[in-house]
């Protein structure tokens, strides 16, 4: 399903697709200046199909490479629209990474890039690189409407999944990056238009240093990766559980442990493991 909010000079397409919904997720991609920012996710590509058919874009800009913004780009592609993306964002749409059960059933599978898309640029958008979300992750940056499409970079302030990779310290810096940049508006691809974006990010950044903080404190005290995520992010981790990993507390805490040398590994070991660093 695509929704269509208009926000004056922006228009958000909110796709969601009744398993995405069962499972009490969607994205969103917009369309600025003519051109889409994310392509939505494999599942809803015929809607966007049929969207595409009344509103051709002049071209697109993807932020990053999971499936949810970037599982679309073949079929952009076979319809001859022009794709910017970062090299790091092709290579891993060309050669995706395995991803889990619950991926795949809220999103679906992006079939194999038949055509490659033409590369893209819009001279007032600017894909600036923010790894840390996944290391290819980029927003988009429109300088002279003070606007961000943040991809996921924001997500909300406290949020306490993440998937395997992140790097959760990385993501403190990027935030205030953009910050810096000073938004007057902030597109998010799961919240949508986010009201006060600076403070947000500022907030943001702040909550994960202060997690790292409580992280590294445990760690240094010679606490198992278990228990302190039960103290930092608090007990139970449905999501964590039914997606095995996927989206779980967990990964912020090995995100933060791996940054001190503490590898995955350690995860969830007996002290002994911890005494014998
Ligand atoms: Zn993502």
């Amino acid at each position: 399903m695509l929704t269509v909010i208009s926000h004056g000079d922006v228009t958000r397409l909110r796709c969601s697709s009744r398993m995405s919904r069962a499972m009490n997720y969607e994205v969103s991609a917009y369309l600025v200046r003519g051109v889409l920012v994310d392509t939505g996710f494999p599942a809803m590509g015929g809607d966007l199909s049929a969207w595409l058919a009344g509103v051709r874009p002049e071209g697109a800009l993807v932020t990053h490479h999971h499936e949810d913004h970037a599982g679309n780009v073949g079929r952009l592609a076979a319809l001859g629209v022009p794709v910017g993306l970062a090299p790091l964002t092709l290579e891993r749409i060309v050669h995706p990474e395995p991803i889990g059960w619950y991926r795949r059933l809220c999103w679906g599978s992006a079939r194999p890039l038949a055509v490659q898309p033409a590369p893209y640029e819009h001279p007032a958008l600017t894909l600036i690189h923010t790894p840390g979300h996944s290391a290819d992750h980029h927003v988009v940056w429109d300088a002279e409407r003070e606007t961000v499409f943040g991809g996921d970079l924001f997500l909300g302030v406290k949020v306490r999944i993440a998937h395997p990779g992140e790097d959760i310290r990385g993501q403190v810096a990027v935030l205030r990056r953009v910050a810096a940049l000073a938004p007057r508006r902030f597109f998010d691809a799961h919240r949508g238009a986010i009201e006060r974006p600076v403070e947000m990010l500022l907030a943001k950044a702040q909550w994960i240093e202060e997690v790292v903080g409580r992280i590294e404190r445990r760690a240094a005290e010679g606490w198992t990766a278990r228990a302190i995520e039960a103290e930092v992010l608090g007990a139970g981790d449905f999501t964590g559980l039914i997606s095995r990993g996927d989206y779980a507390k967990r990964n912020i805490v090995e995100s933060v442990l791996a940054g001190i040398g503490r590898g995955v590994s350690d995860a969830g070991k007996s002290t002994n493991a911890t005494a014998a660093q």
